[in-house]
């Protein structure tokens, strides 16, 4: 919806938004002028579960002119507990989280300008749908998608701030190229193994919370033009334990090959496997870039299975399976961890 015209002062912040914000701008090395820059920015959050979705609603309350918002998955009833930006409707009526997260996010704050991708972040289009972020926040739930930001922010110089939380523990760290240890720094290579999910451990929701909120002082505290004044330090929570522990973040690793090498092989990978998905009992296919018509997908499937459509996804229950597709082609196959079977799935119901 169109704002009404406001009348301005002398300067960008309009009477309105000096009251809207007065809280924040009241704010110690804030003020107008920090408001003036964050009505002007813009912040990408890849990842919509419940940090992205902190996140993304702290951001949009905070006046953050634009925001690109990432996220592959689609609303589920599981996800309510810690997901704070969805309903029950989204849920039941299995909406994107991008797709459900801007309606959400319009409604808060209409002055915001709002970029939503249904789709996984890669190689190919991580340049398109991260251009011209002065920010990016982890949401993500895997070391691949944040190798790939990490790649992208030290190649091009853009903070980026980690973030994760499982069961009642939480860890953020802010990366500031050229000033603080990166991911690689800290993890060289990614943790292997069967790792520990949500789905297997669960997850406190005021753990989300406060990672994320801390995410967003620092993505704030950027935005606001006050990145040189920002403290890095490595910050652990565990909130059911009552623990919380911060130490210094040292900075670039002289070994590590993102830092000192200027190598970022995660953004050169052409092509990448399909992947399971975290805390769920899932397979991604995303290797099928062809668009798919959901609508004449829904009249083929219709007789096989239970079928549910709406423009943005198409979900078909072909028990023990249940499949979801996405306009682009991408599919998750929920039921099984086996990738090739997920595959033989996809190929039986889209074709080859
Ligand atoms: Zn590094």
């Amino acid at each position: 919806m169109a704002r009404p015209c406001a009348l301005r002062d002398n300067d960008s912040v309009t009477a309105e938004q000096k009251e809207r914000y007065s809280r924040q701008i009241l704010l110690p090395g804030f003020g107008e002028a920090g408001q003036e820059r964050l009505l002007a920015a813009r912040a990408a959050i890849v990842g919509l579960g419940a940090l992205g979705s902190f996140q993304a609603i702290a951001l949009a309350r905070a006046g953050v002119g634009h925001l690109v918002l990432i996220d592959r998955d689609y609303v589920e009833l599981v996800n309510l507990q810690r997901q704070w930006l969805y309903e029950e409707a989204d849920a039941e009526q299995a909406l994107p989280k991008a797709v459900a997260a801007a309606r959400r996010l319009a409604a808060v704050n209409s002055e915001v300008s709002l970029t939503a991708h249904v789709a996984d972040l890669t190689p190919e289009n991580i340049s398109e749908l991260l251009a011209d972020a002065q920010v990016i926040l982890d949401g993500t739930d895997n070391f691949e998608t944040r190798y790939l930001i990490n790649d992208y922010c030290l190649c091009h110089g853009v903070p980026w701030l980690y973030g994760a939380a499982l069961g009642t523990y939480g860890l953020t760290m802010p990366v500031l190229p050229g000033r603080t240890a990166c991911l690689k720094c800290i993890y060289p290579a990614p943790p292997t193994g069967a790792l520990p999910t949500c789905e297997t451990v669960g997850i406190l929701n005021a753990v989300t919370s406060a990672i994320a909120s801390i995410q967003v002082a620092d993505a704030v505290k950027i935005l606001a033009g006050q990145a040189a004044s920002l403290r890095p330090r490595i910050t652990t929570l565990d909130l059911w334990m009552g623990e919380t522990r911060q130490i210094a973040q040292p900075g670039p690793h002289p070994g590590c090959p993102a830092c000192s090498g200027r190598q970022f092989p995660h953004l050169e990978s052409a092509s990448r496997a399909p992947i399971s998905l975290c805390g769920r009992n899932a397979v991604q296919i995303h290797e099928r870039a062809r668009p798919l018509d959901l609508a004449a997908l829904r009249e083929r499937l219709a007789p096989l299975g239970e079928v549910r459509a709406n423009e943005f996804a198409l979900r078909f229950v072909a028990p023990p399976y249940e499949l979801v597709f996405f306009p682009d082609g991408r599919a998750i196959v929920k039921g099984t961890t086996d990738t090739g079977l997920a595959r033989s799935l996809y190929a039986r119901y889209v074709g080859n």
